[in-house]
């Protein structure tokens, strides 16, 4: 594996590399990365990982400070799991990036743009460079981050960047919970308070409850188990609207907070 921080390295490698794919992460990874890495292997000669914190993706710094950070542990998944590149700019580096050249995508004003504003400007930055840096044929993106995904299907989409996006499940663990770097924050009781929360979530979801159902029993339900939450949507995937009210088709979007850490999941 060979580990890379810059970019004008990168652009050296452009031309003898034909079909390879992309995973872009902000490190700490676990084994929902881990799956991204592997479906890259499966379909790619050769297969990039990034990692990089990108403080404008965050709207507290001390979310940020908080962030797990693990780089040698990295470094030792990816030599693992045969990444070929791993790139790790320096903030320095990113921040010398001229970006903001392409189109934005509209962003409906709701969860995460609503909760974090500037959030998705951040990530598209990074998108914008990377995606015009690396020779990359596939991106892997988990529907872990649904909302980001769109966003990222939108903005290749205006911008007809010829980068085929691979929407990724979301990797959990044995009891339900998506994995997440943030989980590392979270000590035992709180990890099961998560873990009982998705699966009444999943629960409601299978019982086929209407929209309005769902989304009043879940608020009932983080109402009596004192968890704060900035949302519960049940969204219509081909709008990425709100679904009607008696709708059965829908995806179930969440952020919520355990002992300050703000969790997003969908189901
Ligand atoms: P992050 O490092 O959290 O920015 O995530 C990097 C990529 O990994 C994003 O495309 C995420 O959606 C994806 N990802 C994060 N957690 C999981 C998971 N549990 N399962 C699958 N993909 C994930």
């Amino acid at each position: 594996m060979r580990i890379v921080k810059k970019s004008k390295e990168i652009n050296s490698l452009f031309n003898s590399i034909k079909s390879s794919g992309f995973i872009p992460t902000m490190g700490s990874l676990h084994k929902g990365h881990e799956f991204l890495i592997m479906k890259s292997k499966q379909q790619n000669n050769v297969t990039f990982v990034s990692i990089f914190l990108n403080p404008k993706q965050f709207n507290y710094k001390k979310d940020l400070k908080n962030y797990p950070s693990n780089i040698t542990n990295d470094i030792k998944i990816c030599k693992k799991n045969k990444v070929d590149y791993l790139f790790i700019p320096s903030f320095k580096e990113v921040y010398s990036w001229k970006t903001y050249k392409k189109k934005f995508p509209k962003i409906k004003n709701i969860m995460e743009q609503k909760f974090r504003s500037g959030h998705f400007k951040g990530v598209l930055q990074v998108i914008e460079k990377l995606s015009d840096i690396l020779p990359a044929k596939r991106i892997y993106l988990g529907e872990k981050d649904y909302q980001q995904l769109k966003i990222i299907k939108d903005y290749f989409s205006i911008n007809k960047i010829k980068i085929k996006i691979i929407k990724c499940k979301t990797i959990r663990d044995k009891n339900g919970l998506a994995l997440s770097s943030r989980n590392k924050l979270l000590n035992f009781k709180n990890i099961t308070k998560a873990s009982k929360l998705i699966n009444y979530i999943k629960k409601v979801k299978n019982k086929k409850n209407s929209a309005s159902s769902v989304t009043r029993l879940i608020k009932k339900y983080l109402k009596q188990n004192k968890i704060k939450f900035d949302y519960v949507k049940c969204i219509n995937l081909k709008s990425f609207e709100n679904s009607k009210k008696n709708s059965l088709k829908f995806r179930i979007f969440i952020a919520f907070y355990l002992n300050k850490v703000r969790l997003i999941d969908n189901v």
